[in-house]
């Protein structure tokens, strides 16, 4: 039952993607692609005194790097970069490991079914990747291969 509902959630927010927009006056951004699958994502940040102001997307890929992107977006705003940077990890660790789930994970956590399917792992991660880049400044495409 609780597979169903996240199932729901998944598809909801990948044919109705929340924040998904050009974002003018972003500080940030970068490019994200999974070669993959054939996953593309561009990410805008608005970066104020260490908080994520406001964060949007733009891309073309399958239902789940979409739908992962969304909910980022709704996951991080009012978020410094530390607790972005964490809430990264612990999403990896959901989709990667074993390890408890941690509470912090929010609606994120309806992605712990990708764990049965590497490949759509990637998927699942690229926003998360391309988060990390578009923090970090470093101005490069990421690819997840
Ligand atoms: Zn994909």
């Amino acid at each position: 039952m609780v597979d169903d509902l996240y199932q729901e959630i998944i598809l909801d927010h990948s044919k109705h993607p929340r924040n998904c927009h050009f974002m003018g006056d972003a500080n940030r951004h970068a490019e994200g692609f999974n070669p993959l699958c054939g996953d593309k994502l561009k990410l805008y940040l608005r970066v104020e005194g260490g908080i994520v102001k406001d964060v949007s997307f733009e891309g073309s890929g399958c239902a789940i790097s979409t739908a992962s992107a969304s909910l980022m977006t709704e996951s991080l705003k009012g978020k410094t970069k530390e607790e972005a940077m964490k809430l990264l990890d612990n999403f990896h660790d959901l989709l990667t490991t074993d390890s408890p789930v941690s509470q912090e994970l929010g609606k994120l956590v309806v992605f712990c079914g990708v764990k049965d399917y590497p490949a759509r792992v990637k998927c699942a991660t690229l926003a998360w990747h391309t988060l990390k880049s578009a923090l970090n400044n470093t101005g490069e495409p990421v690819s997840t291969e």
